[in-house]
């Protein structure tokens, strides 16, 4: 049988391997470093974690992240069985002493009898005898392997850099304050006129907020990153405000074309707006807020805005080095380019963010090219899976727009908001109705449990989502 060419043996690629050996398929792991290396990796170990030991929390009935790991065990994840092998003390998270886990992975790969390993950095496209290829370099991509990636899918397909707006879970904005309209009620394309979610701030909040921006606590560029240019539609919203005092209103923040139909007769000195991310339209995300606040302080700062007093985020903004593909417009339901089936990708590449997101669409990468090989039909998992929720995301879950600015598609953990919402919220206790963080968490239960007993019956055979 030919072998399936899988490119970059971090979190994505060796978890594909595994999945691809352990059909009997042979693998040929394509692995640049130590002859080459990134600007973060240390080491020539496989599945390098290249920051934090954490896969952080571990609770699979009420996190999102928990849930994914609960999922991998059940699909024989050789990451999650490395990281449970070499776990250190974390309360709720699961951390892990990183060379241990590294060099489990490591040894697993080299002792299966259907992997090959070459230290070679690839940098070009694949030659064409390679007829199935799993592509899993990561947000590191090598410089030369990138451009030419770009070349075959297009100037606009390949970003260098993130640029992240806070995400917001609807059912956490206040619309007591908060209304949906869109600016002078223009439907656009597949639009209604009322598409945005408008939080209005008066002139003393506004004065307050850009205040609170320009003196928040900053997260600085790595070096690496500070060589890599982002473009002027992509600027930090701290370093627009920074700019003037008035950039804001003039910017994404101008109140033009919007009346707040709770006080028509007032003009709103300022307006925030969230725009719909996800077809489910769960999560709202900041318009224009990409920051490089750090994390405390975007959730203390946003919660200073009429309407978000009590915001839930289900991402926090960021800017980052990273290369990601527009993988919505370019990926199929198996993360086969469409232009190029061959071609297949896995990892953050995808629009996925996090170790541990990155294994699990490997997982599923791996999976996906092993069915194929084997004529089987490749059955994507369902929507209520946690793996299912990620891979709707990154092949078809998210709404383009064409607002300026930076792309729409961004990289995102597994959250709950990627979840189709309950049919039927959780049942009353005998004790009364539940309020607060007891109801919040019963739905999130409700979510995970769902959740399982779908992957369950997904593993078995017994449901089916084959892709179109
Ligand atoms: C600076 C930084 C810090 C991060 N910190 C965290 C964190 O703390 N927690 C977290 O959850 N996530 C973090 N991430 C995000 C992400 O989870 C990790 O980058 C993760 O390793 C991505 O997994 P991956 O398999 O997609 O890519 P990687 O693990 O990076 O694997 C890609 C592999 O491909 C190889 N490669 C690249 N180009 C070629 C080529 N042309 N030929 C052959 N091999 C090639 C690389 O050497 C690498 O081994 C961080 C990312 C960055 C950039």
């Amino acid at each position: 049988m030919q072998p399936i060419h899988i490119i970059g043996a971090g979190l994505a690629g060796s978890e594909a391997a595994w999945q691809v050996a352990n059909r009997g398929i042979p693998v040929t792991l394509h692995e640049m470093r130590p002859v080459v290396t990134t600007p973060v990796h240390k080491t020539g170990n496989v599945a390098e974690l290249v920051c934090s030991n954490s896969f952080r929390s571990d609770d699979s009935a009420t996190t999102a992240i928990g849930l994914l790991h609960a999922e991998m065990r059940r699909l024989d994840s050789l990451v999650m069985r490395a990281a449970d092998a070499n776990q250190v003390p974390a309360g709720g998270a699961l951390a892990v002493d990183r060379d241990g886990f590294s060099a489990a992975i490591g040894a697993a790969l080299e002792a299966h009898p259907q992997v090959e390993i070459r230290r070679e950095e690839i940098r070009s496209l694949p030659p064409a005898e390679w007829d199935s290829v799993i592509i899993a370099t990561g947000p590191l991509t090598s410089p030369v392997l990138a451009d030419a990636i770009r070349m075959a899918t297009g100037q606009d397909a390949l970003a260098f850099f993130d640029a992240i707006a806070p995400i917001v879970y609807r059912d956490t904005i206040d619309f007591s304050v908060a209304w949906f309209q869109s600016r002078y009620d223009k439907a656009g394309p597949g639009g209604s006129g009322a598409d945005y979610v408008n939080c209005p701030l008066t002139r003393a909040q506004y004065d307050a907020f850009v205040d609170a921006l320009i003196a928040g606590d900053k997260v600085t560029f790595h070096d690496f990153e500070a060589s890599t240019p982002y473009f002027e539609g992509c600027l930090p919203i701290e370093v627009m405000a920074e700019r003037g005092r008035e950039t804001l209103r003039h910017g994404p923040l101008k109140p033009t074309g919007l009346t707040n139909p709770k006080q028509p007769d007032k003009k709103s000195y300022a307006v925030v707006q969230l725009r719909q991310d996800n077809r489910l339209a769960t999560l709202f995300n900041m318009v224009g807020f990409q920051t490089k606040l750090k994390h405390g302080e975007q959730t203390r700062i946003f919660r200073t805005i009429p309407g978000l007093e009590h915001a839930e985020f289900a991402r926090l903004g960021g800017l980052h080095r990273n290369t990601f593909l527009n993988s919505p417009k370019l990926l199929d339901a198996t993360l086969r380019l469409v232009r190029a089936p061959r071609l297949r990708f896995a990892g953050q590449i995808t629009g996925c963010e996090g170790y541990v997101e990155s294994a699990a669409i490997g997982l599923l990468a791996g999976r996906f090219a092993a069915a194929e090989r084997r004529g089987e039909t490749v059955n994507i998992p369902p929507p209520t899976t946690a793996h299912g929720a990620l891979l709707g995301h990154i092949t078809g879950g998210h709404i383009a727009t064409i607002d300026p600015g930076p792309p729409s598609f961004q990289p995102m953990n597994v959250n709950f908001g990627l979840f189709p919402p309950l049919t039927h919220a959780p049942p009353d206790t005998p004790d009364g109705r539940r309020r607060g963080a007891a109801k919040a968490a019963a739905r999130k239960q409700a979510l995970t449990a769902r959740a399982l007993q779908d992957l369950d019956r997904w593993i078995t055979g017994a449901l089916m989502t084959a892709a179109e």
